[in-house]
């Protein structure tokens, strides 16, 4: 197994946009921290600019996307998340103008840009790494999420898309930094047409549009997909995103089936749990 050392961004690098449940516009900026930090967010806009770190302990919220914090939260991290531990970066500090992360064009792709723009540079040590003695697994329903051992992070991920001509989607990849910029980095969030005014009724998605979501409605795809299984590919964006809270590089073949944020923290803590360092 090799190595991965700590890393963080050379200079500091914006992005700003709407949130896509707020519907509200916020900057971010992210900067460069010392290694040992992790990734740690502040509220910008808020007096004394309190400071959220990127745990599986600081979660607040999982529904449709993961709130960090309690009082002074900051919403829609994920995709953040999932750049950073796609290009292998662990140490940043990114101020938050606002309540909700932008949601750009509702992919990881746009910060996986900033992060490159902004100069990717190792530092001292190495981020922890954590291989697994053995399988662990999560249930919800007919949902569910089982990690085996393996050298490296590989994710199997299985979409069931019911009541759709779309069927079941599955995408399998190993995650190396090559493979998430080309073929998961740019999938987008998705989300059923039917669903829609359910979501905004309970304060959700009132920023989604066909500019950052993948609608989905009986006959299939709203608009043109980037890939023929995009869905399936976003789940495994937001796993490895959700992934990112455990502080720790993880080796594990993880294979899930129509999971989502809350069962991939579920299954972040039984890892954490069983891991060896
Ligand atoms: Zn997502």
């Amino acid at each position: 197994m090799i190595a991965i050392p700590q890393r963080s961004i050379r200079r500091p690098v914006t992005r700003s946009g709407i949130g896509i449940h707020t519907g509200t516009f916020a900057t971010i900026v992210c900067q460069p921290a010392p290694a040992g930090t992790g990734i740690v967010f502040t509220r910008a806009d808020l007096p004394g600019a309190p400071e959220i770190r990127a745990t599986l302990d600081a979660v607040s919220d999982t529904r449709r996307g993961i709130t960090l914090g309690g009082r002074t939260p900051v919403r829609t991290v994920e995709h953040l998340l999932a750049a950073a531990a796609g290009v292998g970066v662990s140490n940043l500090r990114v101020e938050v103008h606002g309540e909700e992360m932008p949601i750009l064009d509702g992919s990881a792709a746009p910060y996986v840009e900033a992060l490159i723009e902004a100069g990717i540079a190792d530092q001292q040590g190495h981020q922890p790494l954590h291989t697994l003695h053995g399988p662990v697994w999560v249930v919800n329903d007919t949902a569910w999420a089982l990690a085996v051992p393996a050298d490296h992070l590989r994710i199997t991920y299985v979409v069931p898309l019911p009541a759709t001509r779309l069927g079941t989607q599955v995408v399998d990849v190993d995650l190396d930094r090559h493979r998430f910029v080309l073929e998961i980095a740019p999938s987008r969030t998705w989300g059923f047409a039917h669903e829609l005014q359910a979501l905004r009724q309970a304060g959700l998605a009132r920023g989604a549009s066909a500019g950052n979501a993948l609608g989905i409605g009986p006959e299939g795809y709203l608009s043109t997909p980037r890939f023929p299984d995009e869905p399936a590919r976003h789940k495994v964006l937001d796993l490895l995103g959700d992934l990112m809270l455990a502080e720790c590089v993880v080796h594990a073949h993880i294979i899930a089936c129509g999971a989502g944020h809350s069962l991939h923290l579920e299954m972040a803590r039984r890892m954490v749990e069983r891991l060896e360092r």
